[in-house]
C-alpha cells in the first residue's frame, strides 16, 4: 500500500473525458460523436501518417533528445534563434516542467479560474501555492486582479489565451499592457494551446513579444489544429533564461521520434493545415449561430470549442450531458470543469456538428 504525503494528496486529479469507447459500451451504441476534448475532428495529413510510418523502422534507436532539426524549423517560422526553442512531449509537458523548475514551497503561481486544469496540480506538486483568479464575466481573464495578486512571492504567472474552457480571447495591446505592469524578471508564461483556431487580427503578437521580452514563455501545441494529440508533442519559444531552466527539469529523450517527425512533416503543409482550421472556424460559427437561435447562452469563442449553457433560462441542467450521453454525443460536463450550469462542446465535423446540434434540439424541445 503507498500512502501518500501530504503534497501528494493535495495534488487533484486529471480528469480526462469519457472515450468513445466507453460511452459506446455504456449504452449500447454503434455511433457515438466525441465532441468532449476539443481535439481535431481529422486525422492525421496522409503525407504526416506516411512520416511515421517510415520513421517506424527507425525505432530501434533513441530520439533526437534535443529535437534538433524540429526546433530549427520552428525557430524559423517563429525568427527566434533555435536556442529559444524546446519541445515538449506535448504542450503540457512544458507547464508541468515550469512548475517543477521555478516553484518551491512558500512561493505562489498565479493563473485563471476556471482555465486549463493542469495549473493547479502544478502548484500542489511543488508545495507552493496555485492562485486562482476568478474569470470576469464574459469568460476574460481578470488581468487586474491577477496583477494585484502577484506578489514577492510569486514565481511564475500563467496565462491561458484563448482560453479553455471559456474560449474568451485576450487582445494583445491588453496583455501587453499586463505584462508592463509586472516585474521585468517574473516568468510569464502564455498557453496558445487553441491560437491557430483565433482570428482577430492581432493573434500571433505574443510570440513576436517572446523575442523581445526574456521573462516570456510562449507553448503551442500540435495536439489541436494539427490533429496530433496521441503523439503528444508541443513547443515553447522563449528567453534564454527560460528554456535553460526548463532544460533542466526536461527528461532525457521527452519527444519520441516519431513526434519529431511528424511535427516536422506537418509543418510542410501549412496549407492544408489553413484549410483544416478555416473549416473549424465557419463550423464554430454556424454553431454558435443555432445555439442562438435556439436561444441557449454561451461565450463567444475563438478555440475549437463552444462553452454554453445547459438551459434557456440559465439554470443548471446537469441531466443534459447525460442525455446527449446516451444518444452517442459525448460533450463535456461543465461541472468537471468548474463552470457548472455549462457544457464545453469541441468543433467536429459538419456532419458531427449536425448530430450535436439534432440530439440537442431533441433534448431541449
Ligand atoms: N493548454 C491548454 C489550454 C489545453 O487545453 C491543453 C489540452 N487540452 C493543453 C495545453 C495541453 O495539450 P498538449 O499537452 O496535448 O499539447
Amino acid at each position: 500500500m503507498i500512502t501518500g504525503s501530504a503534497r501528494l494528496d493535495a495534488i487533484p486529479r486529471y480528469e480526462p473525458g469519457l472515450t468513445s469507447a466507453e460511452v459506446a459500451e455504456r449504452y449500447g451504441l454503434e455511433r457515438v460523436v466525441k465532441l468532449a476534448s476539443n481535439e481535431s475532428p481529422h486525422g492525421p495529413l496522409a503525407a504526416v501518417a506516411g512520416a511515421i510510418a517510415a520513421a517506424a523502422t527507425g525505432l530501434n534507436r533513441y530520439p533526437d533528445g534535443s529535437a534538433r532539426a524540429l526546433r530549427a524549423v520552428l525557430a524559423d517560422l517563429h525568427g527566434v534563434d533555435a536556442s529559444q526553442v524546446i519541445v515538449g512531449n506535448g504542450s503540457g509537458e512544458l507547464i508541468l516542467m515550469a512548475g517543477q523548475a521555478l516553484l518551491d514551497p512558500g512561493t505562489t503561481v498565479v493563473y485563471a479560474a476556471p482555465s486549463f486544469a493542469l495549473y493547479a496540480p502544478l502548484a500542489s506538486a511543488s508545495g507552493a501555492e496555485g492562485i486562482a483568479v476568478p474569470l470576469d464575466d464574459s469568460g476574460l481573464h481578470d488581468l487586474d486582479a491577477m496583477a494585484a495578486d502577484v506578489d514577492e512571492r510569486t514565481r511564475l504567472v500563467i496565462v491561458c489565451n484563448p482560453n479553455n474552457p471559456t474560449g474568451a480571447y485576450i487582445g494583445a495591446d491588453r496583455l501587453t499592457s499586463f505584462l508592463d505592469g509586472l516585474p521585468d524578471d517574473l516568468p510569464v508564461l502564455i498557453d496558445e494551446a487553441y491560437n491557430d483556431f483565433v482570428t482577430a487580427p492581432d493573434r500571433g503578437r505574443m510570440m513576436s513579444l517572446a523575442r523581445q521580452r526574456p521573462n516570456l514563455l510562449v507553448t503551442r501545441t500540435f495536439s489541436k489544429a494539427h490533429g496530433l494529440p496521441g503523439l503528444r508533442v508541443g513547443y515553447g519559444v522563449g528567453g534564454a533564461g527560460w528554456i535553460d531552466a526548463l532544460n533542466r527539469v526536461r527528461p532525457p529523450f521527452n519527444s519520441s521520434s516519431l513526434a519529431q517527425v511528424a511535427a516536422l512533416e506537418a509543418l510542410r503543409h501549412l496549407t492544408d493545415l489553413e484549410t483544416r482550421v478555416r473549416q473549424t472556424i465557419s463550423e464554430r460559427e454556424r454553431v454558435a449561430n443555432v445555439l442562438a437561435t435556439m436561444k441557449l447562452a454561451f461565450t463567444p469563442s475563438h478555440g475549437n470549442f463552444i462553452l454554453m449553457r445547459t438551459s434557456r433560462d440559465g439554470a443548471d441542467v446537469p441531466s443534459l450531458h447525460e442525455r446527449l450521453l446516451r444518444r452517442g454525443i459525448i460533450v463535456r460536463n461543465g461541472a468537471s470543469l468548474g463552470v457548472p450550469g455549462r457544457m464545453r462542446v469541441s468543433i467536429g465535423t459538419p456532419e458531427e456538428n449536425d448530430a450535436f446540434l439534432a440530439a440537442l434540439a431533441a433534448e431541449i424541445a
